[in-house]
């Protein structure tokens, strides 16, 4: 049952006229990016990411048409969820680190996961799904910029002491039943100009493009990369989806 609550729906709207013409300049610059690229606009989906946000923000761009909705926090997408109820058509997103005790939850919760960063959380990931009786579409995260504080597979073997190279989990993952691998994903390194992140990403579609010779049994076909500072680059390299917090909720 979902009982409306008037705060909600006031803020709501405010919301909505506020991510109105936000949401209607970012698509734009989407397109044009893409175009730029010879690519068809319709290839890139915008995920918005809610970390933070208040539910209102979510129903207002729900509202305007965004399917796709990321949350980096399991408790925290809980709590939104319980306020918001169902949301008719969304899919939701994980786009942060998944630990093995939430994993019950995320599954509840979620319809993708996009951020399965370690050969333990496939398997473990695997075998709820399994019990579950789902079989759940998930990305695999590349640590692309190499970079020490940061998770995500290695992109390349040997992986230095600590770390998993994608490559040396890959078969079992893709035997894993009750996953499905889609793609990769990845959050490069902070940059203040996007262009010194284009390598990143370009680095991203070329190994995507390597595995999707070599391991046909997945579909590979998502990308996910770019956010507020750098989703034109990442379109004009290949994103299949951008996932957009503060350029759309802040400011
Ligand atoms: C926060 C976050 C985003 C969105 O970043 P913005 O800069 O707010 O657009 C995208 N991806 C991940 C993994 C995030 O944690």
């Amino acid at each position: 049952m979902e009982v409306p609550i008037p705060d909600l729906e006031a803020s709501t709207e405010a919301w909505h006229a506020r991510l109105a013409p936000r949401l209607e300049a970012v698509r734009e610059r989407i397109a044009a990016a893409a175009r730029r690229a010879g690519r068809d606009p319709d290839e890139v989906t915008l995920v918005a990411v809610l970390k933070g946000r208040p539910p209102a923000a979510a129903r207002a761009v729900h509202d305007l048409g965004v399917r796709h909705l990321a949350e980096n926090r399991v408790q925290e997408a809980r709590r939104r969820r319980e306020v918001l109820g169902t949301l008719p058509g969304a899919l939701w997103h994980l786009i942060g680190p998944l630990q093995r005790n939430k994993i019950v939850w995320a599954l509840r919760l979620f319809d993708r996961i996009d951020s399965v960063d370690r050969l333990s959380l496939a398997r473990e990931l695997s075998r709820r799904a399994v019990r579950a009786g789902i079989a759940v579409p998930v990305l695999l995260e590349v640590n692309v910029g190499r970079e020490p504080q940061k998770h995500g597979f290695w992109p390349q073997a040997p992986a230095p002491e600590g770390r998993e190279a994608l490559e040396a989990a890959l078969e079992e993952i893709l035997s894993l039943p009750g996953l499905r691998v889609e793609g990769l994903m990845t959050v490069p390194p902070l940059a203040a100009d996007p262009e010194a992140v284009r390598p990143y990403f370009r680095a991203l579609r070329q190994l995507r493009d390597r595995l999707a010779a070599r391991y046909p049994q997945a579909t590979w076909a998502r990308l996910s990369m770019g956010m507020s500072a750098d989703f034109e680059v990442a379109v004009e390299e290949g994103a299949t989806e951008v996932r957009l917090g503060r350029i759309l909720f802040e400011g």
